[in-house]
């Protein structure tokens, strides 16, 4: 009840007021017990207007970054999904809840494991949690609908783009270890079209299509 009280607060004052409006994007904030992805030590401040830790120096992103990159991604029930950077699986949870199908990638072991225990313990069964470094994608599963890469990324990989279908999303925080832009690519006929979203600050995205090691970041 409290935590409904809460999510409540943080859809009117952190997501309509900074302008987002897809009302299914909002009723997923709503529904997603963002408190059962944070730590027991954290849940008073899950609906906080910030980023989190989640343990092994990771975050969970702030509510704003997590509706803005799934508003401009356009889920509708049915697509396929890739997420890269799974950290708690809250993010792969708002997907599922929007009906995708979705395939979520983790490069730290242990956030892996236990992201998976969560989402299967809260019934996000339309979700599946792959361990490894998905800088440059899941190419198993390709092509996709949408692709969320939910760490900074020094660029946007090719292999990446490569595994997009056509009309496809991907949104990505692209810059250095401390700032970055939070694009959007949409693939329509074969082109791309690129649009910037707003500025953040993300951990790094380490891997292949990545940074080659950790050294900063927040988000
Ligand atoms: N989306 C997450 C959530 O909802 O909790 C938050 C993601 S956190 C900001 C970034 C995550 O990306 C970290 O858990 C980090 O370990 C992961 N990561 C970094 N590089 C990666 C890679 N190459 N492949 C997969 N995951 C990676």
């Amino acid at each position: 009840m409290q935590f409904q009280v809460r999510a409540r607060d943080m859809i009117e004052t952190q997501l309509r007021r900074r302008g987002i409006r897809d009302e299914r994007v909002l009723e997923a904030m709503l529904r997603v017990p963002r408190h059962e992805f944070v730590p027991a030590e954290l849940v008073t401040a899950a609906y906080d207007d910030r980023p989190l830790p989640i343990g092994e120096a990771e975050t969970i992103s702030q509510p704003y970054i997590v509706a803005a990159m799934t508003e401009a991604a356009r889920v509708s029930p049915g697509d396929k999904a890739l997420e890269v950077g799974t950290g708690s699986g809250y993010q792969a949870a708002i997907l599922a809840y929007l009906g995708a199908t979705v395939y979520t990638i983790e490069r730290n072991p242990r956030l892996t494991v236990g992201a998976r225990e969560r989402l299967t313990r809260l019934g996000y069964l339309n979700v599946q949690v792959f361990s490894g470094d998905g800088s440059e994608g899941l190419p198993a599963n390709a092509p996709y609908d949408v692709i969320l890469v939910t760490a900074a990324a020094p660029s946007v990989s090719p292999v990446l783009l490569g595994q997009l279908a056509d009309e496809a999303r991907l949104v990505v925080p692209v810059g250095d270890l401390y700032h970055q832009d939070l694009l959007l690519l949409f693939k329509h006929g074969g082109e791309m079209a690129t649009r910037f979203l707003d500025p953040c600050q993300f951990v790094p995205l380490i891997g292949k299509g990545g940074w080659p090691e950790r050294s900063a970041g927040f988000d």
